[in-house]
């Protein structure tokens, strides 16, 4: 396929009546989903919406958001698919930002977007997606009042397909805009040189526990559609659901976050769950413990695959595979794995210039699935993207072998007496405690050396851990400079829906007099 409108036509002739979607108690086959995005198409078309226009959803996942989704995609729409997890603020900020002219809205938001309406600068039309709205026409009855008929016959690879918004851990968020040819164009190559990578096939039963409003979710949900396997949707992420939903369906392929890795191993049911029809688990979107990946590898007797790349890149661009996975841990678990086939991937200092193997500096992506570019925000998208170049904004050095270590965000580096540490080396070696369960590692402003390490814990039980304690184990395992000063114990860290601490919100109190 060369587009999503492509995929959603092609897999209604040839599977037509297989499984695309299962949730809560219903299914739905490739020619369910072609024919209501083909109502959806028409739909938005009598609505006004033309090739280039923005179309909006908000809500937790639905086949709906699939429909939507190819909806938009058969009449060359870009969907913006909103993080519901945001505040209001910036919700509103993002559907003036994108000029969104057609929102969906599910029930559980009907409040926040009757508080917003009168702020909307473009949005002409809101259909409410499951639940009656005295205002707003209702998603099914809107639905199948038109013809299921494909309304636009021209596709093209380049077209922008969706425009997602980056996760916002710094400043206001940037819409990412992805061309159809960033879901399909990596993934051919692979195959085409004859790499199975995962072997998504029809066969598989996939599990879509990350959100689709963020890049991992829907590439894997579009992977999984293209492969023709049937995806379990997921609304809500809870660990004892998801440890059901893999026994019920018995669920082939897996893709979670590592907190959400976490999150199910916690859960006291985990132990007694079958799991042994899940044959690969992909992982990625932050660092993942040494101990958690244990824990993993022991639960899940399966291959795993972790991933790196961010929504700039079209999602995975460097992936570790199951092979580099040794359960007595090798150094080559710390890295995130190698380029994919078709990618580059390059290392370079402030100036732009190229670092050689084992030198650490800022990580760039040359993908096939790259961004076109930021929307409307000329000066970002020159910044970020360069000759085909990602700047990732990450730190991080390549071994001899072309392997790729994440050291952390530039953003994140701490600088302690012109010193740079690594949060997340910090990190690691704290939550090998065993009375930690979570930690993350800032820098606050010192007058001596400029900044100093800190660290927020999460313990396993509450009082389980004393910060002096702590203090001695990590001074044992690493250089003095590097041991935190101080430790704060709390009952969780901030995160952003994907799963990433949210850094800003631990260091604004201590930055708030500095800039
Ligand atoms: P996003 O902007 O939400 O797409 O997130 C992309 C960022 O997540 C990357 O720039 C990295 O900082 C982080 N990230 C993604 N995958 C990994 C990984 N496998 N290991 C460490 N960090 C990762
Ligand atoms: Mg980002």
């Amino acid at each position: 396929f060369q587009t999503l409108a492509d995929m959603c036509i092609r897999q209604a002739e040839v599977l037509p009546d297989a499984c695309a979607f299962i949730f809560d108690d219903g299914r739905k086959t490739f020619r369910q989903l072609d024919l209501a995005s083909n109502q959806v198409g028409r739909g938005l078309i009598e609505a006004g919406i033309k090739a280039g226009s923005r179309v909006a959803i908000i809500g937790q996942d639905t086949v709906a958001h699939y429909e939507v989704l190819f909806g938009c995609a058969k009449v060359k729409a870009v969907l913006v698919n909103l993080n519901w997890r945001l505040s209001s603020r910036e919700i509103l900020y993002i559907l003036n930002d994108s000029e969104a002219e057609v929102l969906f809205v599910a029930q559980a938001f009907f409040p926040l977007i009757e508080s917003l309406v009168s702020q909307l600068a473009s949005v002409r039309m809101i259909v409410a997606l499951k639940g009656a709205h005295p205002n707003w026409p209702d998603y099914a009855e809107w639905k199948t009042a038109q013809p299921d008929i494909l309304p636009v016959f021209d596709y093209s690879a380049d077209d922008a397909a969706v425009q997602i918004y980056t996760s916002g851990t710094t400043g206001q968020p940037k819409g990412v805009q992805l061309a159809n040819y960033g879901f399909f164009r990596l993934m051919q190559g692979m195959r085409a040189g004859g790499d199975p990578w995962m072997s998504l096939n029809a066969a598989d039963t996939v599990l879509l526990s990350l959100p689709q409003f963020h890049i991992g979710g829907l590439w894997w949900a579009v992977q999984a559609y293209a492969a023709g396997a049937a995806g379990v949707i997921v609304d809500t992420f809870v660990g004892w659901r998801v440890l059901q939903l893999i026994e019920q369906h018995r669920i082939t392929k897996v893709a979670m976050v590592p907190s959400m890795i976490q999150l199910v191993l916690e859960e006291p049911s985990c132990a007694e769950t079958d799991l042994s029809s899940v044959k690969a688990l992909l992982y990625g979107g932050s660092p993942i413990s040494a101990p958690l990946m244990r824990r993993a590898m022991e639960t899940f007797a399966c291959d795993f695959f972790q991933i790196y790349g961010m929504t700039e890149t079209g999602n995975m661009a460097v992936c570790l595979r199951p092979a580099d996975h040794c359960p007595e841990g090798s150094p080559r678990m710390k890295s995130a794995g190698r380029p994919l086939p078709g990618v580059e991937v390059k290392i370079v200092d402030g100036h732009g210039r190229l670092l050689p193997a084992m030198r650490s500096g800022e990580i760039c992506i040359k993908s096939p699935a790259n961004m076109l570019g930021y929307w409307k925000n000329e000066s970002a998208t020159a910044q970020t993207l360069n000759s085909g170049w990602v700047r990732t904004g990450d730190v991080g050095y390549m071994d001899e072998d072309g392997y790729i270590y994440v050291c952390d965000r530039i953003k994140d580096m701490i600088i302690y007496a012109g010193e740079n540490l690594f949060p997340a080396e910090i990190e690691a070696v704290l939550s090998e405690h065993e009375a930690v369960a979570e930690v993350a590692v800032i820098g606050i402003p010192d007058p001596k050396w400029g900044e100093i390490v800190k660290a927020f814990v999460v313990p396993r039980q509450p009082g389980a851990l004393e910060q002096r304690e702590l203090i001695d184990f990590a001074r044992s395992r690493m250089a003095d400079f590097k041991v935190p000063k101080s430790i704060t114990f709390v009952d969780a860290l901030p995160r952003n829906p994907s799963g990433k601490v949210l850094k800003r919100l631990l260091r604004a109190p201590f930055w708030q007099d500095q800039d």
